[in-house]
Order: C-alpha cells, then sequence, then structure tokens
C-alpha cells in the first residue's frame, strides 16, 4: 500500500482525493500554483509544495516540477484526478521512469483511450456498436464529402485527441463540410497538437449513457453502473444521474456487457468510464473511452454506497477487486442520485465566468445531500482555471424524491459575491420535460432560450 500521495490537482477534486487518502490513512501532499495558495486543497492535506505560477502550463501542467516535488516529498505514487494531466500517455510513462506509481490505467491504454479515431477503428474490428462514419482519419477534403454522402448529411467532424465537449462541429450539408474541414483541422492542432479529424453521423437529439467500469490488474473487470448525462450545453455535462430514466433494462443490459467486452478488448485496468450515444430507438453506439476518474463518478457512488477514488487507489496499488471487496461483482444501485455542476459562471448572461470573491456563503444540508466543493466564504475564486466550484449530488429513494429534495437544496444553497448556475437549475427542475425524464443531449437548447 502507498505511504505518501502527491495530487496533482486542485479544486474540488483535489479535496475529494485527500478525503480517501486519509480514511485509508496515506499521507497527501498538495501541489498549487501561487494563485491557489489559499485553496482548500492545500489546508487539508498533510504537506504541501508549490509548482510554479498561475497559467496551467506553469504549474498544473507543469510535468517536470510535478514529478520533482513528487520526488523531493518521497512520495510513492501520483493520482491525477481528473483534467490536467490526468490523460497524458506521457506523465504517465514518466512517473513509472521515477518509481512513482500513476494512479490510473496504463500509459498504452491512456495513450489509446486518447486517440478516439483509434479507438473506435478497434471497437469496429471487435464488433462493438459504433456510429456510422469514417472509422478512422479522414485524409482530404474529397475523402470527407464521400464519407458524409455514403452515412447521409448532418455528420459530425471530430478531432480524434479532442476533449471536453470541444474540436467538434456540426455540418448539415456539403457547403458546411467543405467550409469546416480545414478549420477543425487546424483547430485540433492549436488545441490538441494533432490535426487528426474524423466524421460520425451526427445523431438526432441522443442520450448520453456511460458504465463505470472497475478493472485489476488480473483481468478482472466489472461495470460498477450506469449513468446518464444527456443535460449538457455546448456538449459540456451540466447535470448527471445515476442510473438512467426511461430506458429498458434490457439495453442497460446490453451497453454494460459492450462496455465490459471493450475494456477487456483492450485490457483495461483501473477506474475507467465507457460512453455510448443512445437514439430514440435505444440503438446505442460507443463513442469514447475516458481513462481517469470522472467529475460525475460521484452519482454512482450515492447509489452504490462504494468510494470510486479508493477502490481506485487500491486497485492501483495491486488489489484485486474481490480482495476490495468481494461483494462487489453483484453491486446493485439504490435509488436515484442527482448531481448539479455549479459552476461560477453567469448563467443568465451566456454563462460567461463570474471569477471573484465569495463574500459569504450557505450550504444546504439534511438527508440525501452531498456537497464536494473547496469553496468558503472570503475566498477568491481564480480566474485561472475550469469554473466548477461545487457538486451538489442529491440521492432520493427515487427521483421524485431526489427532485423535491433538489429543489429543496438549491434553495438552501447560497453564494453570495459571485455568480452561479444556481438560478439555471432551479428552472430546470421546474421544466415538464426534465420532470418526466424526456431528455436528450439538446435539452436545454430546445427548453431554454438564452
Ligand atoms: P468529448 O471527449 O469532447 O466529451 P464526446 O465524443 O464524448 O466528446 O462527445 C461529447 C458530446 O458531444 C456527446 O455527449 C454528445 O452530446 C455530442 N456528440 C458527440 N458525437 C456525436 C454524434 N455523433 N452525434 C450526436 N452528438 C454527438
Amino acid at each position: 500500500m502507498f505511504k505518501r500521495i502527491l495530487i496533482a490537482n486542485r479544486g474540488e477534486i483535489a479535496v475529494r482525493i485527500i478525503r480517501a487518502c486519509k480514511e485509508l490513512g496515506i499521507e497527501s501532499v498538495a501541489v498549487y500554483s501561487t494563485a491557489d495558495k489559499d485553496s482548500m486543497h492545500v489546508f487539508l492535506a498533510d504537506q504541501k509544495i508549490c509548482i510554479g505560477p498561475p497559467p496551467a502550463s506553469k504549474s498544473y501542467l507543469n510535468i517536470n516540477n510535478i514529478i520533482s516535488a513528487a520526488l523531493l516529498k518521497k512520495c510513492d505514487a501520483i493520482h491525477p484526478g481528473y483534467g490536467f494531466l490526468a490523460e497524458n500517455a506521457e506523465f504517465a510513462m514518466l512517473c513509472s521512469k521515477n518509481n512513482l506509481k500513476f494512479i490510473g490505467p496504463p500509459e498504452e491504454v491512456i495513450r489509446l483511450s486518447g486517440n478516439k479515431s483509434k479507438a473506435i477503428e478497434i471497437m469496429k474490428q471487435n464488433k462493438i456498436p459504433i456510429i456510422p462514419g469514417s472509422n478512422g482519419n479522414v485524409k482530404n477534403e474529397k475523402e470527407a464529402l464521400s464519407i458524409a454522402k455514403r452515412i447521409g448529411f448532418p455528420v459530425i467532424l471530430k478531432s480524434s485527441f479532442g476533449g471536453g465537449g470541444k474540436g467538434m462541429r456540426i455540418c448539415n450539408n456539403p457547403k458546411e463540410l467543405l467550409d469546416s474541414f480545414h478549420i477543425t483541422k487546424s483547430e485540433s492542432l492549436s488545441s490538441f497538437g494533432s490535426d487528426h479529424t474524423y466524421i460520425e453521423k451526427y445523431i438526432q437529439k441522443p442520450r448520453h449513457i456511460e458504465i463505470q467500469i472497475i478493472a485489476d490488474n488480473y483481468s478482472n473487470i466489472i461495470g460498477i453502473g450506469e449513468r446518464e448525462c444527456s443535460i449538457q450545453r455546448r456538449h459540456q455535462k451540466l447535470i448527471e444521474e445515476a442510473p438512467p430514466e426511461n430506458i429498458s433494462l434490457k439495453t442497460i443490459k446490453q451497453i454494460k456487457e459492450c462496455a465490459i467486452k471493450a475494456a477487456s478488448i483492450i485490457h483495461y485496468n483501473n477506474l475507467g468510464t465507457f460512453e455510448f450515444l443512445v437514439d430514440s430507438n435505444e440503438n446505442f453506439y460507443f463513442i469514447e473511452i475516458n481513462a481517469r476518474v470522472q467529475v460525475e463518478h460521484t452519482v454512482t457512488e450515492m447509489v452504490t454506497g462504494l468510494d470510486l477514488i479508493k477502490h481506485q487507489i487500491l486497485l492501483s496499488s495491486g488489489e484485486k477487486i474481490n480482495q476490495i471487496d468481494n461483494n462487489l461483482t453483484g453491486i446493485k444501485q439504490k435509488g436515484k442520485a442527482i448531481e448539479f455542476r455549479i459552476n461560477a459562471e453567469d448563467s443568465e448572461n451566456n454563462f460567461i465566468p463570474s471569477p471573484g470573491k465569495i463574500n459569504n456563503c450557505f450550504f444546504p444540508g439534511g438527508p440525501g445531500i452531498r456537497l464536494d466543493t473547496f469553496i468558503y466564504p472570503n475566498y477568491i475564486i481564480p480566474p485561472y482555471y475550469d469554473s466548477l466550484i461545487a457538486k451538489l449530488i442529491i440521492w432520493g429513494n427515487n427521483r421524485t424524491e431526489a427532485i423535491s429534495r433538489s429543489k429543496r437544496a438549491l434553495q438552501e444553497f447560497h453564494i453570495d459575491g459571485i455568480k452561479t448556475t444556481i438560478p439555471f437549475y432551479k428552472k430546470i427542475l421546474e421544466n415538464k420535460n426534465f420532470i418526466q425524464g424526456k431528455i436528450h443531449t439538446h435539452f436545454i437548447e430546445e427548453e431554454f432560450e438564452f
């Protein structure tokens, strides 16, 4: 078992990982940029070390500084959280070269998961359902056009190395495709370091359903639960729930089997998520692998009672699944959990970022409420990083209870000094289609005007 883990992250996920370390009796080391010296993760960890100035490229993405910090603090492992270096195969490789256990899947798995078109190609070869498309990178406009004509418009152009909802363009006709092709390629190159681009049929109003996987070093793989992540804005998730509503158990079972098969094909190991799009006829298609812990892992924790971060750490230390928990294979999801991503954004003003000082805050409590956050009164949210400041996770015996509890919790929740997405979520909770579980990835743009 590890003695001391360096957490190569900040914000709520750093706090979350520190909590798991403490419960496992493992020492934690926080890294921070100078902009984060007053951040909660710095206070909660057993030790702290500054790794650079505010820009992420000079601190949280600075591989040399992070590895040096881990060696200086005599850590035996690094937890990357999500974002930043979590899916950086180079970083994972350098960790092992320096005898630091990277808490995540092996380097080759990270490399493959990061190359979305390659992962899709492999899934196709192994008969995992994928969306009709190029099944690999598209070389030029001519090829793009002929594929689009074969599969039919609309299509979506996607960066092979894209992520976070970025690097995608929907094209409704040949002109839009030709106009977008080079822009997508050059944006991919500047944002993701590669111009590799692929094409998929654009599925109308799909649902985003994903499977949480747990896999150990001994080829044991379990599907732990499924999540609905269809409430998105600009392809970025805002509200997630577990388990999904209004979908047959048969379809869920098939998606889960596919995810486990996909994980075994690529020798997946550690915690991971296999993402699928599901159309209105419940046809489902693999879209990508997230080789890390996800923001929304919490909803699965709430309905299973598991601590996925602790499991992740134990798996990385070499434990077998049945050593961690003999009952994992038969794990059942109980009730309903909904997560609201509380972002420092002005939801009444085109979601523009709203960093700054939190003059005061009051957090909701009572039955079924969990809050993962790093904010506190007088804390100043720096403008340099992503806008997620809290995750409000609600559990109810059923969806009706989870929704009424969510309304109550959002009413109690006060953050003064900055704008947040809380008012927007209050509106969503009054929406008839949301209440009935009639949701898809275009729900927000169809139901709300900005
Ligand atoms: P990222 O890695 O940036 O999150 P994904 O491939 O996971 O990108 O897609 C993010 C979201 O974009 C999906 O949840 C869905 O809403 C939308 N999307 C992606 N591909 C398609 C597609 N072929 N048809 C319709 N929507 C899509």
